[in-house]
Order: structure tokens, then C-alpha cells, then sequence
């Protein structure tokens, strides 16, 4: 077992993370980035950001990610392409533990892990992964171009989903399990107004069908049940993508640190402190409310800041 000792240890590696990056090694603090199992985070599964600031036609979301990696290391820090899998801050310093058994110690944690996609939770879904359904128009759409596909949700990355799909697919359907959205009006609009995307309203997928010839899968179509009438109607479709929302990727600070009821952790207002002194959270896996590229950076810069300060007090 190999042993590392940090400064300040960084899990995560969406803006949160590359922030809190930035903002420490120009401290002099030598910080590590652990990037996890999506390098980048959840901006790499995203097509143009209009709304970062800085790039006025927009900037594509690996692009961006790519640019604030290099910018990270360029000012000091390293960046280690593994995932914490444990953590122990019950001793000083803390322990975290990586995927390939390595053991790596730290005067400070900053937590930017963010957050991952949910599902529906019908077996089918789980069935038909990557064979028909996916979480992710921006690396699957391709696969369905000129075909027809079904976008669940009624958020902004529904929206987004449905606006790239309906560039490549013949036909897009959006359901969506009420009438109200939560997407912002800008984006709804366009979506609204794009002549291959219909919607179907107070509408729920009940299963997705398919076939599964000498073990080849894939969709044909869908149960589509009106939440109101109970109706449940046959949609034929080639491709399914789920983008209902995100869960915070915190499970493994679950009894260790003070999460919330849906999993984010919990930090002290107007900063990034968590109930473990020396224990920072920053970008999606604590705020449940903005979860903005640009906020996510706010706060990495908030937990470095408020790390160093830390690390002044030890001293
Ligand atoms: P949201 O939480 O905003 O929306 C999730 C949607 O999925 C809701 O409409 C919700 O329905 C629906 N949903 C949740 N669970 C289920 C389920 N089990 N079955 C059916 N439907 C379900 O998540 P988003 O990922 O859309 O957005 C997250 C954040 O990221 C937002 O702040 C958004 O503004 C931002 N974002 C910004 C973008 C941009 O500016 N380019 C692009 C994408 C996201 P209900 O409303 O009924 O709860």
C-alpha cells in the first residue's frame, strides 16, 4: 500500500473541484485532485454552456473542463485520475482510501464530488442501458440520428436533451409527469417552439419495450400511461433518454459527515465548512438549490479560501 501526504486533498473534478484547485495552489498549498470516475464531472456529458461567464458564443462542456484541468495544473496542482472510495476523518490527519487500495493522508479535504443522474427504476430501463436508453444525449444521440426518441423529464437538461436530440433524431417526444416545468422559460421555449419536438403531459413511461435477438437488444418503443385518465398508449420510439435529475455522489460520507435528507451535505451558512473541522463541501454535493457550473465554481473557490484559513489556525 503506497502513502501520500497533502495540504489539501480535493475529491472531485467538476468546476467545484478544478476551482477549489486553482484557488489553493496559488496558495502555495500543493493541492491534490482526485478526479473520480468522471473526469470533468457532469459538464462533460453536456453540449454548449451559454450561461458560464466569460465566453460569449458559449463554450462546450468538455471544452471547458479540459481548459480549467489544464489551468489547475499549469498554477500547482496535481491531478490523480482515481476515485475515493473510503474516507476516515475521525483521526488527524484524515485518511481517504483510492479505488486501486492506496492509502492518502491530508491536513484538509475539500469534497467536490457533485452529482450523478437518476433514473426511473423500471426494470426495463436497466434492461435496455445502452442498448435504447441512455442519460446522455450529447454522447449517445448520434446513435439515433434520423430515429425516433423519447426524452423524460421536465428540467432544463430535458429541455437541453430534447433541443440536441431534435437537431439529429426525426422525431422527439418529451414526457413529463405533470403540466408544471421546472426548466428555466428560455429554455422551455425552445424546446416549445422546435417544429420535431411534441409533448406528452402528465404522462409516465410504465415500460420500455424492445426485442433481445441472440443477445442484441434494443428498444422499439414505449407504455405511455396519462397520470389523469390511466390511459396507457403504445409509443413507438428506437431511443429513450432519462434525464429526471441528479442525485449528490455522497455515500461515502454517510454516518461521517451531516448530509441532509436527500444526501447533500450539509454546510455551515456563508461558507464551505461541514460539521468536521478541516472538512470542506463545495459545488453539487451541498447545494441542492443553484447547482450552476459557474455557483459550483463559487464555492470551490469558498472551500480553498476557507481551507487555507484552516491551515493558518493549525499552524
Ligand atoms: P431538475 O431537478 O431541475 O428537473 C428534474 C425533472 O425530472 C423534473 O421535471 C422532475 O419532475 C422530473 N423527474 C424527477 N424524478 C422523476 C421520475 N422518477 N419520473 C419522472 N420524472 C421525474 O433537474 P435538471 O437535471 O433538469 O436540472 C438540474 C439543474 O441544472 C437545474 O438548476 C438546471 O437549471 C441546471 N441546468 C442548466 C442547464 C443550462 O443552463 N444549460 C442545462 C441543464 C441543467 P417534477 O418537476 O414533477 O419534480
Amino acid at each position: 500500500m503506497q502513502e501520500n501526504h497533502y495540504k489539501v486533498l480535493i475529491i472531485g473534478s467538476g468546476p467545484a473541484g478544478f476551482t477549489a484547485g486553482i484557488y489553493a495552489a496559488r496558495a502555495n498549498l500543493n493541492p491534490v485532485i482526485f478526479e473520480g470516475s468522471q473526469p470533468g464531472g457532469q459538464l462533460m456529458i453536456t453540449t454548449d454552456i451559454e450561461n458560464y461567464p466569460g465566453f460569449e458564443h458559449g463554450i462546450a462542456g468538455p471544452v471547458l473542463m479540459d481548459t480549467m484541468r489544464k489551468q489547475a495544473q499549469r498554477v500547482g496542482a496535481a491531478t490523480i485520475y482515481k476515485t475515493i472510495i473510503k474516507a476516515d476523518f475521525s483521526k488527524k490527519p484524515f485518511e481517504v482510501f483510492s479505488d486501486d487500495n492506496n492509502k492518502y493522508t491530508a491536513d484538509s479535504v475539500i469534497i467536490a464530488t457533485g452529482a450523478s443522474a437518476r433514473y426511473l427504476g423500471i426494470p426495463s430501463e436497466q434492461f435496455y442501458m445502452g442498448a435504447g436508453v441512455s442519460a446522455c444525449a450529447t454522447c449517445d444521440g448520434f446513435f439515433f440520428r434520423n430515429q425516433r426518441v423519447v426524452v423524460v423529464g421536465g428540467g432544463d437538461t430535458a429541455m437541453e436533451e430534447a433541443t440536441y436530440l431534435a437537431n439529429l433524431c426525426s422525431e422527439v417526444l418529451l414526457v413529463h409527469r405533470r403540466e408544471g416545468f421546472r426548466a428555466s422559460p428560455a429554455m422551455l421555449e425552445r424546446a416549445q417552439k422546435h417544429p420535431k419536438i411534441k409533448f406528452a403531459l402528465n404522462s409516465v413511461i410504465e415500460e420500455i419495450t424492445g426485442t433481445n435477438e441472440n443477445g442484441r437488444k434494443s428498444v422499439t418503443g414505449i407504455k405511455l400511461k396519462n397520470v389523469n385518465t390511466n390511459e396507457v398508449i403504445d409509443h413507438p420510439c428506437e431511443g429513450v433518454f432519462i434525464a429526471i435529475g441528479h442525485d449528490p455522489n455522497t455515500k461515502i460520507f454517510k454516518n461521517i459527515l451531516t448530509l441532509d435528507t436527500a444526501g447533500y451535505i450539509i454546510t455551515e451558512k456563508g461558507c464551505t465548512k461541514t460539521n468536521i473541522p478541516g472538512v470542506f463541501a463545495c459545488g453539487d454535493a451541498q447545494d441542492n438549490h443553484y447547482r450552476q457550473a459557474v455557483t459550483a465554481a463559487g464555492t470551490g473557490c469558498m472551500a480553498a479560501k476557507d481551507a487555507e484559513q484552516y491551515l493558518e489556525s493549525q499552524e
